[in-house]
């Protein structure tokens, strides 16, 4: 058995299909409100591999950008997870929304740009402006303002 998690009301659960990977904080604008708080983290899985085992009907889709949309439960506001249309191949969820939050460690800080002043990490990660350099598809794109 995979990875679990879940939302706030418990009516959303899903399990990991495969290992999470590319682990890092967000500190874009769009990951603050979405989350009300001052950066989310996110880890990658291959498309399919983060499957619903319980409320999958309540799981509810946002557009973020103009180019992906975000889930979340449409009972109590969880937000789950991340879909870009240039990287069809992965999905990003929250970190957070696993049982064991601390098996999967963040490794990087995007959007540093953004970072809100009263939030300081205090580790050595690397911290990029924006988007990582290697990030395909994004030139000249970020989230709404
Ligand atoms: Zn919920
Ligand atoms: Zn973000």
């Amino acid at each position: 058995m995979g990875q679990t998690g879940g939302c706030m009301c418990g009516a959303v659960r899903y399990e990991l299909k495969s290992e999470a990977f590319d682990c890092g904080w967000c500190h874009c604008r769009t990951c603050q409100l979405n989350s009300g708080a001052p950066a989310m983290v996110f880890a990658s899985v291959p498309q399919g591999h983060l499957v619903w085992t319980s409320g999958a009907e309540l799981v509810k889709s946002v557009p973020s950008s103009n180019f992906g949309h975000r889930e979340f439960c449409g009972k109590c506001g969880t937000p789950f997870l991340m879909k870009v249309d240039h990287q069809p191949e992965t999905v990003d969820f929250s970190v957070i929304t696993l049982d064991d939050p601390e098996a999967v460690e963040p490794g990087y800080h995007i959007f540093w740009r953004s970072k809100i002043g009263w939030f300081e990490p205090k580790d050595d990660l690397p911290r990029h402006e924006k988007f990582r350099p290697d990030t395909r598809g994004l030139d000249g794109t970020e989230p709404p303002a």
